[in-house]
């Protein structure tokens, strides 16, 4: 261990060395990210450039520390190498660069007050699928999508969902302070049901304690926010891509599904609805859509699914959210849904051409059934 483990980590060094060239000689014009991956590079070289000069490295009371360490900072290289460094080497016009002058767009429609993150085509999906569909990478300000999104409008709603994400890392507390409280209180709410209910299966409690200890606090309000700024920002036409991503999920999955990442479908719809409201958005058409698929599976909402996501809840988000929007400077979707020339309005008449589409063809004459 005294040669292999330093010698290992120099190995790594010098990768990150390469890396660190290759990025730098890529045109930061076209990729507008590339300052902070050549940053995230050189942070990475400096923490394992550390370890290696320990000079307790390899002593034997402190090596299953430092090779500990050494894994950890190996995630962050496969983080690196797996969504960093594609960003640089897919980069292409006329699939990313087409797809970040959108989002640049889009940023200027909606007054957003962050940097334009970028965005790159290299997932995999186009169904709607879990991580590899329309995904927003924190640390490298990235919005990954598949490819063939620059060839439709109809998902490019989502693109607002993932600026909300972006726009959460600099509004954090803004956005999410206030379900502190919330949390609480329907956390104390669950308690007394579960004790009234004289629930004691040691997994079902186990499940109700994760719902308001970890599920809303790490990720559902995430969400549900996310989702809320895009409607604020588009409008309907986020509505009508969540009911598509919704039919395309995984088969056999309930609407009121939910995973520790994702509240239920179902949830996601009603505050979506609520913020429709809040825009006074006629929500008719796509609330009859929701419905007449709501029920064709005649799913059963699952296990105390009503005080996991509280309906009354979704009334007090939307509001708080609505108001934050209009704190922050972004332009509700119904200032540039009259305009023409805006992509907002493009995404809403691509839905309402594609509601046009869908009714059959009247039969011509002569033509056989
Ligand atoms: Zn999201």
């Amino acid at each position: 261990m005294k040669k292999f483990f330093p010698n290992y980590i120099s190995h790594i060094i010098q990768l990150l060395d390469k890396y660190y060239e290759f990025t730098a000689s890529k045109d930061s014009n076209k990729i507008a990210v590339i300052p902070i991956l050549l940053e995230r590079i050189e942070n990475l070289r400096c923490e394992f450039a550390s370890l290696r000069d320990l000079d307790d490295l390899t002593e034997p009371d402190q090596l299953s520390r430092n090779i500990s360490n050494f894994q950890t900072l190996l995630m962050h290289l496969e983080e690196l190498e797996s969504f960093g460094l594609p960003i640089v080497t897919h980069y292409q016009q006329r699939f990313d660069g087409h797809l970040t002058s959108i989002m640049k767009q889009l940023c200027s429609e909606v007054g957003s007050p962050v940097d334009t993150p970028h965005v790159c085509a290299i997932s995999t999906g186009t169904s709607g699928h879990g991580r590899d569909y329309y995904w927003y990478h924190g640390y490298f300000d990235t919005i990954f999508v598949p490819a063939a999104e620059t060839f439709s409008m109809l998902n490019l709603p989502d693109l607002l969902h993932e600026l909300g994400h972006h726009i959460l890392k600099t509004y954090y507390h803004t956005f999410l302070d206030p379900f502190i409280e919330w949390i609480i209180e329907y956390k104390e709410k669950l308690d007394k049901v579960i004790l009234l209910e004289d629930i004691h299966d040691p997994e079902r409690i186990d499940e109700c304690k994760q719902v308001f200890s970890r599920f809303w606090p790490e990720s559902w309000r995430d969400e549900l926010v996310c989702d809320l700024i895009a409607v604020y920002c588009v409008g309907k036409a986020y509505a009508w891509t969540n009911l598509k991503i919704c039919q395309s999920s995984f088969p056999g999955n309930s609407i009121y599904f939910y995973t520790d990442s994702h509240p239920a479908d179902a949830y996601r719809m009603d505050i979506i609805f609520a913020m429709l409201r809040y825009l006074e958005i006629s929500e008719e058409n796509i609330r009859k859509a929701w419905l007449e698929y709501a029920t064709i599976f005649r799913h059963k909402k699952s296990f105390l699914y009503e005080h996991f996501f509280p309906l009354d809840l979704t009334k007090k988000i939307a509001q708080h959210v609505y108001e934050i929007c209009n704190d922050i400077g972004l332009v509700p979707c119904t200032e540039n849904l009259h305009k023409d020339n805006t992509l907002i309005s493009k995404f809403n008449r691509a839905w309402g051409h594609f509601q046009e589409e869908s009714k059959p063809n009247p039969k011509k004459k002569g033509e056989g059934s």
